[in-house]
């Protein structure tokens, strides 16, 4: 009997611990106008507890809603660091609409000081978007960034970098979604008044129901007007980057005609419109003299793969001719994994 007692409080107390897993947790978006709030958003499975940093900054005059989502890869410093500042320099009473910004997405993975993944459940926060509201933690927190954050956005600004072991030169970019002209034509006309020196663009062609992976792909599929900046490289916090990234989002601000401030006018951006990933044929270390932003030329020699002794394996050569937008900057390199990403322009439909 006593066992059955024991049982019986054991299936009681998961349940409620799965009840509370489940309890929703909202954002308490009406706040008063030219006011700021932080909130700390949670979610819970029973093995894990994620939890989401958001400021909400709302103006003085109504608009729209701009949400700015850095740390979704928590070892990406320079969006993290360039959105401490942004946060602290704007004033509501000057702004019209509303700034949702979350300034670290994936705080395990920052904290745990992980690449990539979420050192919780070993997925890439950034592949299992929109999420799952009963799945492992990444996709609980994925979900919650969906419900909570995009669905809200008039636009939506994911901030990546260069990770710990990624050579990256620093560019905006888009998906070119022709089902939404519109919202395409305004990520277009953001992006090109960003300042930043290359802007790519994606093509989409995601069914509606197949799950896009990246949050801005993602929102970008449900019809908002959404973009990503890519600033900052090696795990590093590089200062350049830090200021490419808070000048594109004031400019992206003064477009929406949210914040004056004082911007220039920023020349045109080269456009790249393909992309072109270099796979690896072996796992080895990897030797190369060209770094991101490099031209090169098809067939260029890019550097070479050895073993772990020393011996040659592998000779790799560029594919296709363009820019590298980034490379691995360090030694390891597995097989199959992209070695490097080359952006061109095509001018063919
Ligand atoms: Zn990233």
């Amino acid at each position: 009997m006593k066992f059955f007692i024991l049982l019986l409080s054991v299936i009681l107390s998961m349940s409620i611990l799965d009840a509370v897993a489940q309890l929703p947790v909202n954002l308490n978006f009406n706040i008063q106008s030219a006011s700021t709030s932080e909130q700390v958003l949670t979610v819970s499975n029973r093995i894990d507890t994620a939890s989401l940093p958001v400021k909400i900054i709302k103006g003085k005059m109504d608009g729209p809603v701009f949400s700015i989502v850095a740390g979704i890869h928590g070892y990406e410093y320079p969006p993290i660091m360039a959105v401490q500042q942004i946060m602290a320099e704007i004033d509501p009473d000057k702004l019209k609409g509303t700034l949702l910004i979350v300034p670290v997405a994936n705080t395990t993975a920052f904290f745990g000081r992980t690449v990539f993944y979420n050192p919780a459940d070993g997925k890439n926060l950034n592949r299992v978007f929109p999420g799952k509201p009963d799945g492992t933690i990444s996709e609980r927190l994925a979900h919650l960034i969906t419900i909570q954050i995009i669905t809200r956005s008039t636009v939506f600004l994911d901030v990546h970098a260069g990770d710990a072991g990624e050579d990256l030169t620093d560019f905006v970019c888009y998906y070119d979604n022709k089902n939404t002209p519109e919202q395409t034509d305004l990520a277009r006309r953001l992006a090109e008044g960003t300042g930043f020196p290359l802007l790519v663009t994606y093509p989409f062609n995601l069914a509606k129901t197949e799950p896009a992976e990246y949050a801005f792909k993602h929102a970008t599929q449900q019809g908002i007007t959404a973009l990503s900046m890519e600033a900052g490289k090696l795990g590093g916090v590089q200062q350049r980057s830090v200021q490419q990234i808070k000048t594109g989002i004031y400019n992206i601000l003064r477009e929406l005609d949210m914040y004056a401030s004082a911007g220039k006018p920023v020349p045109r951006p080269v456009i790249l419109n393909r992309q072109h990933y270099l796979k690896s044929p072996e796992k080895g270390i990897f030797y190369s003299d060209l770094k991101s932003g490099d031209t090169v030329s098809k067939g260029q020699k890019i550097g070479m793969i050895s073993d772990v002794f020393g011996k040659t394996i592998a000779d790799i050569n560029a594919e296709q001719a363009g820019i590298i937008l980034y490379k691995i900057g360090t030694p390891p390199v597995n097989k199959g994994e992209t070695i490097l990403c080359i952006g061109y322009h095509c001018t063919a439909k």
